[in-house]
């Protein structure tokens, strides 16, 4: 059975059709500024590639080029749209509404919008994705996978902030957290890969990409995790901030003269490691940055590392004990140098890594802490995707 896995950004439109038997990616790529000049789309297929610049004044025209694309004759994975048999959408921000992954309805599309004011650069793009695949494609079946949904097992005493409880009763404020998907994922191979009980184990999962966050997952549930009300808070990522003291706020935007808006922007896409180094969100340029002798490329990779161990450290305390850490995501699978610098701050609680191993783990699945390690430390490829189009099969194939 085939699926279509879409990821609808403000923008942007990403796409994966897998076979959900053998897992095999049949095609993949983006649809790339849309509505703006420029407008690309990329499609790769087993032994193809394609780019193309289209006129895309909308998500619709968007997601039409990638079904022209997905039956061409000559390139296409499939030679109608009937072998697909259901769409499963990424979908940032479900509330406090939606626990687990849903078939889509017009209530469902409703609800998604309802929590725009939560997520106003990821909902509304969501909707618009949503729709749009329905008109062109009204008799298959859709399957909404949220970010939010695994963390619905935190506890209020993890998911509140000492803020006016109205402000949550009022209006919701609480952490939810992100990544969900990914870190429900790696949690759940972590324990298969390393032969433990996930219902009796405890594990830490660290998704470390351009934006990153750490969750504790204890006995297959998330019982807390590092982003918040919104993707911002937490460790500090390729361009986000993460936790700060909210002074800072009032502060900057006396001295600067510049309003909240323009302050959050700076916190979503200026700060991070490209904030701290003036140079690069990618760590693949801060390495190569730090081997010229740049001081604030070492710094950064510095502050990142320290952020996550003491994250680590305290999802110890959190769930009293931890079997496993996990390293997922762009960094996580390939920054060697960073899990080197992370795992050393937990050398007091006798967490060793296999140097060799580590060093020559690059996006596979490994162990690479020492046979003694008191804490397993692994990598484990995440693959979101693959999750959103298993839930979507889970789903339709009981309709
Ligand atoms: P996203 O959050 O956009 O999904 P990814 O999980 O793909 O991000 O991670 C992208 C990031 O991973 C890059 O910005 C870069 O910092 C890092 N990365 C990818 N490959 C390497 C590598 N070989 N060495 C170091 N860092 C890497």
């Amino acid at each position: 059975m085939d699926i279509l896995v879409i990821n609808c950004g403000s923008s942007s439109l990403k796409y994966q059709l897998i076979n959900i038997t053998t897992k095999e990616i049949l095609a993949s790529g983006i649809c790339d500024r849309i509505n703006l000049d420029g407008s690309i789309l990329k499609y790769k297929s087993k032994d193809k590639k394609i780019e193309q610049n289209l006129p895309m004044p909308d998500h619709k025209s968007a997601i039409g080029y990638v079904f022209d694309a997905l039956t061409n004759k000559e390139y296409g994975a499939i030679s109608s749209l009937n072998e697909i048999k259901a769409i499963g959408h990424r979908i940032v921000h479900g509330g406090e509404h939606f626990v687990t992954s849903t078939l889509v309805n017009d209530d469902v599309i409703e609800k998604i919008r309802d929590y725009s004011d939560l997520a106003p650069l990821h909902n509304p793009a969501h909707v618009i994705g949503l729709e749009a695949c329905r008109y062109l494609m009204p008799y298959t079946p859709m399957v909404v996978v949220f970010d939010t949904a695994f963390h619905q097992t935190i506890e209020p005493k993890a998911y509140l902030y000492a803020l006016p409880y109205e402000w949550y009763e009022k209006y919701k404020i609480r952490k939810y957290g992100f990544h969900g998907t990914s870190h429900s994922y790696v949690s759940k191979r972590t324990a298969e890969y390393l032969g433990l009980d996930i219902n009796n184990s405890k594990i830490i999962t660290c998704h470390l990409g351009n934006g990153s966050s750490i969750c504790a997952v204890k006995n297959g549930k998330s019982i807390d995790t590092s982003m918040g009300l919104s993707p911002l808070e937490g460790i500090a990522m390729g361009t986000r901030s993460g936790d700060l003291d909210p002074a800072v706020l009032q502060y900057i935007a006396k001295k600067e003269n510049i309003n909240i808006d323009e302050i959050l922007n700076i916190l979503n896409k200026k700060s991070g490691v490209l904030g701290i180094s003036k140079l690069s969100s990618d760590f693949r340029d801060l390495l190569k940055a730090e081997g010229e002798g740049n001081e604030l490329a070492k710094l950064a990779r510095r502050v990142f590392a320290y952020r996550v161990a003491k994250y680590i450290g305290s999802y110890m305390a959190a769930m009293n004990g931890v079997d496993a850490v996990a390293f997922c995501a762009g960094v996580g699978e390939n920054a060697v140098y960073i899990r080197g610098m992370i795992v050393e701050h937990l050398g007091f609680l006798g967490v060793r890594l296999d140097e060799n191993i580590n060093v020559n783990t690059i996006g596979t699945e490994a162990v690479i802490s020492t046979p003694d390690s008191k804490v397993k430390v692994c990598v484990i490829p995440t693959n979101e995707e693959l999750v959103i189009a298993q839930d979507t099969y889970n789903i339709v194939s009981k309709l």
